[in-house]
């Protein structure tokens, strides 16, 4: 099963795609993770990635759509994955489509989290105490939230005339949240065979 899981930064996703991705046995890939791997790296990449990152800022869409293909093209990811962070504009979008029908394969829905940008604000404020990310500070949390607001809230329409959006309320527990995106993979299952996929 292919799936991207949209939301702000702070909305839960990585929480919750760990839990999914074990549920369904394919592999959560997160491109922020990616990036602060790539980060650590002692090259010119490396250094540039550390800057957008410590901006709040996104890298550019050739750089992380390359990082992706090379990730797509792993063994591990032929029975579909978990896509968490990306896309995050319409051209990743677009793009990924691209990456798909490559490897004979398609997007089955994807998972919008959604949290009011107030709750989101306190919930990253506290991560950053227990987490210590560098781009988790006060400053830093404003400016990603803009970029989603300006860059990532599009994909929503994007997906929603597609029909491929499934909107999970993010407010509640851990497991309140969890349930309600099991509820989302049985509707993703049930269009899918509808569609005779
Ligand atoms: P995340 O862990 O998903 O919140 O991502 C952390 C940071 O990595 C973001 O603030 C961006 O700087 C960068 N990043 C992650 N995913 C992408 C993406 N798909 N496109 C561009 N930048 C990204």
């Amino acid at each position: 099963m292919w799936l991207v899981l949209l939301g702000p930064p702070g909305a839960g996703k990585g929480t919750q795609a760990q839990r999914l991705t074990t549920e369904l046995c394919i592999p959560h890939i997160s491109t922020g993770e990616m990036l602060r791997e790539v980060k650590e790296e002692p090259t010119e990449l490396g250094r540039q990635v550390t800057d957008f990152l410590a901006k709040g800022e996104l890298v550019p869409d050739d750089l992380i759509i390359q990082l992706l293909g090379e990730r797509l093209a792993k063994e591990d990811c032929c029975g579909g994955a978990l896509l968490d962070g990306f896309p995050r504009t319409t051209g990743q979008a677009i793009a990924l489509e691209q990456l798909l029908a490559d490897i004979g394969a398609s997007l089955d829905g994807v998972l919008s989290i959604e949290v009011p940008q107030d709750e989101v604000v306190q919930r990253m404020l506290k991560r950053a105490k227990v987490e210590g990310r560098d781009d988790d500070t006060p400053e830093v949390i404003r400016n990603r939230m803009s970029v989603y607001q300006r860059s990532t809230q599009p994909l929503i329409d994007f997906y929603r005339q597609r029909n491929q959006l499934y909107p999970i309320d993010g407010l509640g527990s851990p497991n309140e949240v969890f349930e309600r995106i099991q509820d989302a993979i049985e509707s993703i299952r049930k269009d899918r065979a509808d569609a005779g996929k």
